[in-house]
């Protein structure tokens, strides 16, 4: 008898942000394959009898490859297993999910998709940035700072003063994305929030401006960089979820480092 395939969303940290049925797939996985991007805390929830293989990729780096991810899947679900293919955020966000269930769906066995916070939607909440607001944004741009130089194409279409842009996979090159999104048109003053490591502890935040994104620091991987007026909402210093967190900078400030 075959098996079945979930593709299972992560959220983007804080396990407290998975769905319950997440969690019920987890408890009854016989396999799970995940990333890298998965917290510990998730895979923490994984019970001992499962067998957990990491097929993430480390500093942008395929340690396996995606064919060998879908063969991997396929191989256990016609061995007639629960496997759960476990992605950080959702699995058809950035996450190569739609391959994997062509690779699951062409070997004939049942695939289920279980959604996840997406990274954009963890960081705005953790922020508290309204990704939409009244008069403000109507719309939401979601893309990817992959290769810097597509950003101004993936931006020509979007009315940029009343759109919430977030960029994926930024990287570290502010120089270079600051210049895509000028010559995309995006008024400098445009406000913009990196946030690192969204809804863990570890979280970060650096506030500024499309004009000064090129002296933005090197935050910890991974980063989303969220550009419009709804920016300026940003608390200045994150409180993620139930793990309290205080910028360096701000533990600094007070005279507490
Ligand atoms: N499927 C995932 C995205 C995978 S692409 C999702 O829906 O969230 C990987 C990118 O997601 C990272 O480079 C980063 O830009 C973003 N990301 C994922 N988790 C994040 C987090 N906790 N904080 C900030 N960015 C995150």
């Amino acid at each position: 008898m075959k098996g079945k395939v979930y593709l299972v969303g992560a959220g983007p940290g804080d396990p407290e942000l998975l769905t319950l049925r997440a969690l019920k797939t987890l408890k009854s996985a016989d396999i799970v394959l995940h990333d890298e991007l998965v917290s510990s805390e998730v895979l923490a929830l994984v019970p001992a009898s499962a067998t957990v293989i990491s097929v993430g990729k480390r500093s942008g780096r395929s340690s396996i490859s995606q064919q060998e991810i879908n063969r991997l899947l396929v191989e256990h679900g016609l061995l007639g297993l629960s496997v759960v293919r476990l992605k950080g955020g959702d699995p058809f966000i950035f996450g190569r999910g739609g391959e994997e269930l062509e690779a699951v769906r062409q070997a004939g066995i049942e695939c289920e998709i279980i959604p996840g916070i997406t990274a954009a939607l963890g960081a705005a909440a953790s922020i508290q940035v309204p990704l939409t607001h009244r008069d403000v944004s109507s719309s939401l741009l979601l893309i990817t700072g992959h290769r810097a130089q597509e950003i101004g194409i993936q931006l020509s279409h979007a009315d940029l003063a009343k759109t919430t842009v977030l960029v994926y996979m930024p990287g570290q090159d502010y120089l270079r994305i600051q210049h895509e999104l000028m010559v995309a048109g995006v008024a400098s003053e445009t406000p913009c929030v990196i946030v690192s490591r969204a809804t863990t502890r570890d979280e970060q935040t650096h506030l500024t401006s499309v004009r000064q994104l090129h002296n933005a620091p090197e935050l910890p991987a991974p980063t989303l960089l969220v550009i419009g007026e709804v920016a300026r909402f940003a608390k200045p210093v994150a409180t993620a979820g139930r793990f309290p967190f205080q910028s360096h900078e701000a533990r600094a400030m007070e005279g507490t480092l």
